[in-house]
């Protein structure tokens, strides 16, 4: 079943985190937030009506950034009621919120919050329009990480989130962490997975701490002003906290998310599974089917255009065959239970053994199924994800032109996005 995904993002922070490049701006004024967010609106609900999927059943909306949660009261009104009325929306379109499960319709609206902003009150009007999920980036448990990685809170502020989180928040939620970090051990990487796993989150993602050339870690880095970790030193830390979050029941459904069974992101999987999804607000890109074949929907970063544009600014970007598959894999793979050679067949019209011969040759000590009909990277070779990558899209070069053009996507045979 394909259904309307929604990605909307929140380009506001308070501070900007030395280690971050992703597109936020900070101290930006309320009525500006105001005039940004009630767009982000229109075009939420405009992404809806112009759904061109063949069986536009709502499904997941997810709230990123940026910092949600961070937002001037007025403009996080007004996001909530935006959702508010998407799901009016979407009830309109032939699909009852009331009649049918809430599984079924928007099955799953998650909000990133820092734990910081949270308070009892914000929750119960979180729980109020409609959210079901909570991301919280803690990112680590330990004062001096924080610091070290430039991150603007205090450990009693991320704790007293973390306890609010946990005592007030009706629905799921996870929680972020960040390893590898530089100057690090694993036993403090270990440390900080405990610890967290007290508050009782049910799914957590886990990244390894990225040092981006445009950021201020990345300046350090190129002075030589932080430790230097090796490869090694980050596979130690990353294995200490898989050896806490495995011990404690969770398991791992993607390279950097855990999660307790039933727990797991519906909307994530969706990017992974490569179901469409809509983007709304400044920065945010989506990849939805128009014309016959699949296209990226880039919305501008620049605010002025974003918010004098008739149709938002966006870019359009149609996708080939080729590239689709490269995206089929870059998702598919980093799960555990992996690609879908049946739904590769039906959407690119040859089989995987056709398409990717020799690297499915080279790599068959480190692929497995799973699942009957499934593809998946071993355990080890997970952490071989991108080598496994590079050699399947070399092999394109010679094998792209078999695809099927433009390819048959969205297909009916979209996987369940609950099924992992
Ligand atoms: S809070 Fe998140 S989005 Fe904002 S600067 Fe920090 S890491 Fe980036």
């Amino acid at each position: 079943m394909n259904t309307f995904s929604l990605y909307i993002h929140i380009p506001f922070c308070r501070f900007r985190c030395d280690y971050c490049d992703f597109f936020t701006r900070t101290r930006v004024a309320p009525v500006r937030q105001r005039e940004i967010i009630a767009s982000t609106v229109r075009q939420a609900l405009d992404a809806h009506t112009t759904w061109h999927a063949p069986a536009p059943h709502p499904g997941t909306i997810y709230v990123g950034g940026g910092t949600p949660s961070a937002l001037d009261p007025a403009a996080a009104e007004l996001l909530l009621e935006g959702i508010s009325a998407l799901r009016t929306r979407l009830a309109v379109h032939g699909v009852s919120t009331e009649a049918s499960s809430t599984a079924e319709e928007i099955e799953e609206i998650t909000v990133e919050v820092n734990p910081e902003d949270v308070n009892p009150a914000l929750l119960a009007r979180y729980a109020d329009a409609g959210v079901t999920r909570l991301s919280v980036g803690i990112q680590s448990l330990r004062e001096q990480v924080l610091r070290r990685i430039g991150r603007h809170t205090t450990l009693d502020a991320t704790r007293r989130g973390l306890e609010t989180v946990a005592t007030h928040w009706p629905g799921r939620w996870s929680a972020d962490l960040i390893t590898a970090i530089p100057g690090d051990d694993p036993d403090g990487a270990a440390a900080d997975a405990t610890e967290l796993l007290r508050f009782g989150p049910r799914h957590l993602s886990v990244y390894e701490l990225g040092i981006e050339p445009a950021t201020l870690l990345g300046m350090r880095h190129r002075r030589n002003a932080i430790p230097p970790i090796s490869e090694t030193g980050q596979i130690a830390q990353s294995q200490a906290v898989s050896d806490v979050l495995g011990a404690a029941g969770l398991r791992r459904y993607e390279v950097s998310s855990w999660s307790l069974p039933g727990e797991e992101s519906r909307h994530n999987l969706r990017y992974w599974r490569l179901a469409p999804w809509a983007a709304a607000g400044p920065g945010a890109v989506g990849l939805v089917p128009r014309g016959g074949g699949p296209e990226h929907v880039t919305v501008p970063r620049s605010f002025p255009r974003f918010l004098s544009r008739e149709d938002f600014g966006v870019h359009r970007e149609p996708l080939t065959a080729r590239d689709l598959f490269e995206e089929t894999l870059m998702g598919g793979m980093r799960t555990t239970v992996g690609v879908n050679r049946t739904r590769i067949e039906a959407v690119f019209g040859r089989r995987m053994e056709t398409i990717i011969p020799d690297t499915l040759d080279r790599w068959s000590a480190l692929t497995h199924a799973p699942r009957a009909e499934h593809l998946a990277l071993t355990a080890d070779g997970l952490l071989l994800l991108n080598r496994f990558l590079v050699d399947a899209f070399a092999e394109l070069d010679t094998t792209a032109s078999l695809l099927r053009s433009p390819p048959a996507w969205p297909d009916s045979a979209s996987p369940d996005a609950t099924a992992t």
